[in-house]
C-alpha cells in the first residue's frame, strides 16, 4: 500500500496523528527534500529506506513504489502541506492505478492555513469576504487564461497566492487595479519553521518590503481586507442568534415576529 501523506507546512508537530502513525508503520519513505522539514522523518522507522524525491523523476518514484509493493512493503509518500494543493499527486495516482497498486491519501495542514495561523487572522470574516481564492502566477506550469490574477482580483475576495514570491512585482501589479494600492497584504516565508519571516504591508509597499526581507521563495502571499481592522462579528456566537445547538438569550430570541415559533 502507498500512503500519500500531507506532512504539514514545516513544524514537525503539524503532521496529523494519522499521518504520523502511517509514517511510523512504513518501510519505505519518499519525501520532497526541498520542502519537507527533515525533523518529520523522526517519526519514521529507524531502519526505513529513505528517498528524496527532489532528485527523482516520476518514473523513478513509481519504480521505488512498485519495488516496495512487490516486496510486501508499505510506502509513505510525504508531501508538503496538503497533497491536493500543487502536490503533483494526480500523475502518481494514475500510474499506480495503471499498475494496480493500492493507495490512500492522508490530508495535511496546508501552508495557507499555517500562514493564517501565524498571522492570527481569519481568512473569511463576515462583512469583508466569505471567499478564499487559492491561486498562483503562471510559471513553468501555465495558469488557464480565465484564472489570471488580474481577473480573479475583480472579486475582491481573500486571496492566498502560492509559488509566486519570486515574481512579487508582477503579483502586485496584477492585483492593484482591483484591490487598490492601500489594501493590506502579507508575505509569510516558511510559516511555522524556525526561520519563518512575516512581512505586512499595503499592496503598494509590498514589493520593496518583501525584497528588503530577502523573501523570494517558499512563501505565501495573502491579500485582502481580512488583514485589516474592519469586519462584522459573526452570527454564530451572536447572543441574538439561535441555531441547532444553542438558543439565543430570551429577551432577544423572541422578537415579535418570531413569537410562537419555538
Ligand atoms: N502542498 C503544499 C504546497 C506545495 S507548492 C501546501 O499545501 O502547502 C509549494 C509552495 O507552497 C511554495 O512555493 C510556497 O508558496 C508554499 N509553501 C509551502 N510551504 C510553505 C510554508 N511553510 N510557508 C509559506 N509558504 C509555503
Amino acid at each position: 500500500m502507498i500512503y500519500f501523506i500531507g506532512a504539514g507546512p514545516g513544524d514537525a508537530e503539524l503532521i496529523t496523528v494519522k499521518g504520523m502513525r502511517l509514517l511510523g508503520a512504513c518501510d519505505v519513505v519518499i519525501y520532497a527534500g526541498s520542502l519537507i522539514n527533515p525533523e518529520i522523518l523522526k517519526y519514521a522507522k529507524k531502519d526505513a529506506e529513505f528517498h528524496d524525491s527532489s532528485r527523482l523523476n516520476l518514473e523513478e518514484i513509481i519504480e521505488i513504489m512498485k519495488k516496495a509493493c512487490e516486496g510486501g512493503q508499505d510506502v509513505a509518500r510525504l508531501h508538503t502541506g496538503d497533497p491536493s494543493i500543487y502536490g503533483a499527486v494526480r500523475e502518481q495516482m494514475e500510474r499506480l492505478d495503471e499498475l494496480g497498486i493500492g493507495y490512500e491519501v492522508c490530508p495535511g495542514v496546508s501552508s495557507f492555513t499555517a500562514a493564517a495561523a501565524v498571522l492570527k487572522k481569519e481568512l473569511t470574516v463576515p462583512g469583508v469576504s466569505q471567499t478564499l481564492i487559492i491561486t498562483r502566477l503562471g510559471g513553468r506550469t501555465p495558469v488557464p487564461e480565465g484564472e489570471s490574477l488580474k481577473s480573479l482580483a475583480k472579486h475582491g475576495a481573500s486571496m492566498a497566492i502560492f509559488l509566486s514570491a519570486d515574481m512579487i512585482d508582477k503579483v502586485i501589479d496584477e492585483l492593484t487595479n482591483s484591490y487598490g494600492p492601500d489594501t493590506p497584504a502579507a508575505v509569510v516565508y516558511k510559516a511555522t519553521w524556525p526561520e519563518q519571516k512575516i512581512v505586512m504591508a499595503t499592496l503598494k509597499d509590498m514589493p520593496q518590503r518583501a525584497k528588503q526581507a530577502g523573501i523570494d521563495r517558499t512563501a505565501i502571499i495573502l491579500v485582502g481586507d481580512f488583514l485589516g481592522k474592519k469586519y462584522e462579528r459573526s452570527m454564530l456566537y451572536h447572543s441574538a442568534f439561535s441555531h441547532g445547538f444553542r438558543t439565543a438569550e430570551k429577551y432577544i430570541a423572541k422578537p415579535a415576529h418570531r413569537e410562537g415559533m419555538q
